[in-house]
């Protein structure tokens, strides 16, 4: 045990920072993801993979952001207190939601014109077809202003 101030913690209570975790990515490969809280509530968060190095972001940091553990290779619960320590409430988080549920908008507003995506122009369809471009079209610049906001805010505390 160990005194901080009027309380006594254990070990694992202290705070860990920086917080290191190994995720497995989508084709296998291994990742490290290391997250800093930095003065201020700021976060600094790498992610070794490829996709961060060309595009700046990557669905790993999204999903740990999310607090979604499965891609953690090593799955233990001292190791999701101290990574929640130090994102929860952060405004990279909150970024993180908001590209999330933006993902998601997306991905279904282009599933849903692949679905209805019709064998021949007949009557009415394509009315629907352009309601369902114009729904595509907004959930493509939503996701690319959070995008815009997630990639600024991981920029912003820089290595
Ligand atoms: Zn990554």
């Amino acid at each position: 045990m160990i005194q901080v101030g009027e309380t006594l913690l254990t070990r694992s209570e202290l705070p860990e920072n920086p917080v290191v975790l190994e995720v497995r990515g989508e084709d296998g490969r291994h990742h490290t993801v290391v997250t800093e809280r930095l003065r201020g509530g700021k976060v600094r968060m790498t992610c070794t993979c490829a996709d961060s190095a060309a595009g700046g972001w990557c669905r790993h940091r999204i999903e740990l952001l999310c607090l979604r553990y499965d891609a953690l290779l090593e799955r233990t619960e001292e190791l999701e207190f101290h990574f929640e320590d130090l994102v929860m409430g952060t405004p990279l988080a909150d970024l993180a939601d908001e590209v999330d549920m933006a993902l998601s908008d997306y991905g279904q507003a282009l599933e849903a014109l692949e679905r209805k995506r019709p064998a021949a122009i007949e009557n009415g369809t394509l009315r629907a077809i352009a309601a369902l471009a114009d729904d595509l079209a907004d959930a493509a610049r939503q996701l690319d202003r959070a995008l815009d906001r997630f990639r600024q805010r991981l920029a912003g505390a820089p290595m």
